[in-house]
């Protein structure tokens, strides 16, 4: 199979071509190495049946890519100048479909059963856009999507919050987040002279696989919106934001030291030493005593 977009001259070429630079204000940075791109697609197992999700493919780099792995490619560009380029550039491969969308403006789940048919697991595979990594990996945890396996790069500072253990201190709201839904490893580390043009931070491909929390709950959305509070004020002790979050009435303190004794957590200690579970016991204790309704 031959590779006809991503290398380090072609990329420059194509943007020439078509009088085109990257754009910072949609993160556009190109991959342009071959063994990264083949590794991402290599860490996501793509094969013939696989449904694939690409968000941003830019000039379509990494698009080919998959293209030649997978059986179906969906990708979402937001830039109608990329938009352009692709219908050129990926022309040859007629199971691509490339929607001009801002993909945190999809509803996920309605386009997926509308392109792919319902249910259909799928594969998402992206170089993201580094200034919105976050919101794009939480609205497709959160979309309800039949996924199985998402291999993203990002730039690696996130991608260590991702992974974070307790105590540390890139533990925090994404790594909790992240732990309800999937379980994550770092596929791949990849330096800067990867792309056109070079990031200038350094970069990490995550995989993150399914994952079955522990206790499931009917309100995630509840129970996120507590761990954020949790961690507002990050060297306070979990007493402090809780007092913040809910209230300082005699009677709120009662039902929040009820509610701390009965998840048998000490008041004193800071968000960043409780794992999920922990943070889990302490939202049913909390809706037993009434501060959360389903
Ligand atoms: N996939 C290409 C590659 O690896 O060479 C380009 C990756 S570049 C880091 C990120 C891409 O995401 C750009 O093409 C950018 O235009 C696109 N993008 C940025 N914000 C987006 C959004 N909200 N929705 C969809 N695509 C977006």
């Amino acid at each position: 199979k031959s590779i006809k977009i991503a290398n380090p001259m072609r990329t420059q070429a194509i943007l020439n071509q078509y009088g085109l630079r990257a754009k910072k204000k949609f993160g556009q940075n190109f991959l342009t190495d071959h063994n990264i791109l083949s590794g991402i697609v290599g860490a996501a197992n793509v094969t013939d049946q696989d449904a694939v999700v690409e968000i941003g493919p830019g000039i379509g780099g990494l698009t080919e890519y998959l293209a030649q792995a997978a059986d179906q490619v969906l990708a979402f560009e937001i830039d109608r100048d990329m938009v352009r380029v692709l219908s050129e550039t990926l022309a040859p491969y007629d199971n691509v479909t490339v929607e001009n969308q801002d993909v945190l403006n999809v509803d996920l789940q309605d386009n997926l059963a509308g392109h792919f048919g319902l249910d259909r697991h799928v594969k998402v595979v992206a170089n993201l856009p580094y200034y919105i990594t976050t919101p794009i990996l939480l609205a497709l945890l959160q979309a309800g999507i039949a996924w199985d396996q998402i291999v993203v790069m990002m730039q690696k500072e996130v991608a260590d919050r991702l992974s974070a253990k307790p105590g540390t201190k890139e533990y925090g709201v994404l790594s909790i987040i992240l732990s309800y839904y999937a379980n994550v490893e770092t596929a791949l580390k990849v330096p800067r002279t990867a792309f056109n043009p070079a990031p200038n931070v350094d970069s990490a491909v995550v995989s993150l696989t399914p994952r079955t929390p522990d206790q499931p709950v009917d309100r995630p959305d509840q129970l996120f919106a507590l761990i954020k509070a949790t961690f507002a004020h990050r060297r306070k002790s979990l007493w402090n934001n809780l007092l913040q979050r809910f209230g300082k009435e005699d009677e709120t303190k009662e039902r929040l030291r009820s509610a701390l004794d009965q998840s048998q957590i000490d008041p004193g200690v800071r968000a960043e030493r409780l794992t999920l579970n922990r943070l889990t016991d302490l939202y049913l204790a909390l809706m037993e005593q009434g501060f959360y309704q389903l």
